[in-house]
C-alpha cells in the first residue's frame, strides 16, 4: 500500500466529525491521531485563557440542528451535512416566518450547487448555510427551527508529537484541525502529518528534534505559542505549514514573512527539482497559521508547500472539498515523497570545506576516468562543480542550487568527497 492510499483511507475515518476551533469534533479526531501514534500528547487549555493578544472562547458542541416545515417535513439538516450548520451557532428553538428565516440563511449564488462553509467564532449568531439551488424550496409561511447547541465553559483542544532528535533543535510542522468535513483544505494537512511522523518514527536515528502539532488554526497557534515560545524559539530551524497538500494540481509555495530563512531556500530547492510548474504567492497572500508564527517578535520562519492554495481553488470552503475531487491517493503521495526529500535534505545538511589548496588532481584519488574522451565527463564535472563550492559558506542547499544537481545528488557527491579526504564535513 502507498503513503498515499493509507493517508486516504484515514481520511476517510476523519471525514464526518464535526470540527471547530473548539469542541468534541477536534478532540475525537485527536484521539484518532493518538490511536495511530500512542506519542502525541492532546493538551487542553481552558475557556478564558489569554493566549497573546486572543482569549480562548467557551466551548462549542452540537446534538442537533435542522429547519422542519411546519408539517414536519427536515428541509435542513445538520446530521446530513455538517456544513448545513454555520459554525458556532448559538442555540436556537422556535417557529418562525419564512423572512426571518432567510435572514439566517447563507448560499453562494455564484456557485448554486454548492453548500458554503461559514463561521462566526466571535459574533453570537446562528444559521444555516445551503445550496443555492434549493433556495426556492423555502417557500412555506412558517418554520420551525431547531439549534441544540451548547456554548459552555470548557476548552481548546490541541495535540503536540514530538519525535527527539540527537540535538534539540526542532524541526516544526504545524497543521490545523478546526474545519468540518473538507478535504483539501483540511484533511489533507492532518493526514501529510500523520504519514511523515510515523516515516520519522521509523527511522533508526534522526539528528533534528522533529514536532508535529495540530491546532485549531489562528488561535490554535496563539495558545501553542503562549506555552512554547520561549522554549522554541531559538531551537526551531525550519517550521513548515502542512495545509491544502493533498490534490494533483498546480503546486502553491507561500513564503515566510522575511521570505530568506533556511526554510524559504529548502522549499524553493525543493521546488526547483520537481521540474513542475508552482505557482509562487506573497507574504500578502497568506492566510493561515503563518501569520502567528512569523508575526514580528514570534519569529518563527514559517512556509508553506501546497497544492491548490487555501482560497485559490473553486471547490475551497465549499460542500465541493471532497476526498476523491480535491484529495486524491496520488496528491497525497506525491506531496508526502516532496516533504520526505526536504526532510533527508535538512538531516543531511552541512556547510563542506575544501581540504586542499588549489583544485585537486583526482586521478592519483580514483576519481578521474583514465581515458579522457569527449563527452564522458559529466560525473567528473558535477563533482568538481560541487567541490567548487565547497567554501564553508555554502550549505547543501546552496551548492545544490548553484551547481543544479539535486541534494541526493549532492549528498552522494559529498560522501565520495569526504572519503577521499578532500572536504572536511
Ligand atoms: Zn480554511
Amino acid at each position: 500500500m502507498s503513503s498515499g492510499e493509507e493517508i486516504y483511507a484515514f481520511l476517510i475515518k476523519l471525514w464526518p466529525y464535526c470540527r471547530s476551533i473548539t469542541g468534541n469534533g477536534v478532540r475525537q479526531t485527536l484521539h484518532d491521531i493518538r490511536d495511530e501514534i500512542n506519542q502525541l500528547e492532546i493538551i487542553e487549555v481552558p475557556t478564558g485563557s489569554k493566549v497573546l493578544d486572543w482569549t480562548i472562547p467557551p466551548e462549542w458542541n452540537v446534538k442537533s440542528a435542522f429547519v422542519r416545515s411546519l408539517s414536519g417535513k427536515k428541509i435542513i439538516d445538520f446530521e446530513q451535512n455538517n456544513l448545513h450548520l454555520l459554525g458556532y451557532s448559538i442555540p436556537f428553538k422556535g417557529i418562525i416566518s419564512r423572512s426571518e428565516l432567510l435572514e439566517h440563511i447563507y448560499t453562494l449564488p455564484e456557485q448554486p450547487e454548492l453548500i458554503p462553509y461559514v463561521t462566526s467564532y466571535y459574533k453570537e449568531r446562528w444559521g444555516f448555510c445551503i445550496r443555492y439551488q434549493d433556495l426556492s424550496s423555502i417557500n412555506e409561511d412558517y418554520y420551525e427551527v431547531i439549534v441544540d447547541s451548547e456554548l459552555k465553559t470548557g476548552s481548546l483542544t490541541y495535540g503536540e508529537l514530538k519525535i527527539p532528535g540527537e540535538t534539540s533543535e526542532e524541526i516544526l510542522c504545524s497543521t490545523y484541525c478546526c474545519h468540518p468535513s473538507m478535504a483539501n483544505d483540511q484533511l489533507s494537512g492532518i493526514g501529510l502529518s500523520v504519514a511523515l511522523a510515523k516515516y520519522l518514527l521509523n527511522k533508526k536515528k534522526n539528528r533534528y528534534t522533529y514536532k508535529f502539532i495540530f491546532i485549531p488554526e489562528i488561535i490554535g497557534s496563539a495558545a501553542y505559542l503562549q506555552r512554547e515560545l520561549p522554549e522554541i524559539k531559538s531551537r526551531v530551524k525550519a517550521a513548515f505549514n502542512l495545509t491544502c497538500c493533498g490534490d494533483n494540481r498546480t503546486w502553491s509555495y507561500l513564503p515566510s514573512r522575511k521570505g530568506n530563512s533556511f526554510s524559504d531556500k529548502v522549499a524553493l530547492n525543493a521546488l526547483k527539482f520537481l521540474n513542475q510548474p508552482y505557482q509562487t504567492f506573497s507574504w500578502n497572500n497568506r492566510g493561515s497559521d503563518e501569520s502567528m508564527f512569523c508575526a514580528p517578535g514570534v519569529d518563527i520562519p514559517m512556509v508553506s508547500i501546497m497544492r491548490s492554495k487555501y482560497g485559490e481553488f473553486a471547490e475551497y470552503h465549499t460542500s465541493g472539498d471532497q476526498l476523491g475531487i480535491t484529495v486524491t491517493e496520488d496528491g497525497l503521495e506525491t506531496t508526502f515523497q516532496l516533504y520526505k526529500k526536504i526532510f533527508e535534505g535538512i538531516e543531511h545538511n552541512c556547510k563542506p570545506i575544501s581540504s586542499v589548496l588549489g583544485e585537486p588532481q583526482l586521478g592519483p584519488r580514483g576519481l578521474y576516468p583514465d581515458l579522457s574522451i569527449k563527452g564522458s565527463t559529466t560525473p567528473v564535472k558535477d563533482m568538481l562543480n560541487v567541490l567548487s563550492y565547497c567554501d564553508g559558506d555554502n550549505d547543501l542547499f546552496d551548492i545544490s542550487n548553484l551547481s543544479g544537481i539535486r541534494t541526493e545528488k549532492v549528498i552522494e557527491l559529498l560522501t565520495i568527497l569526504n572519503n577521499k579526504d578532500l572536504i572536511k564535513l
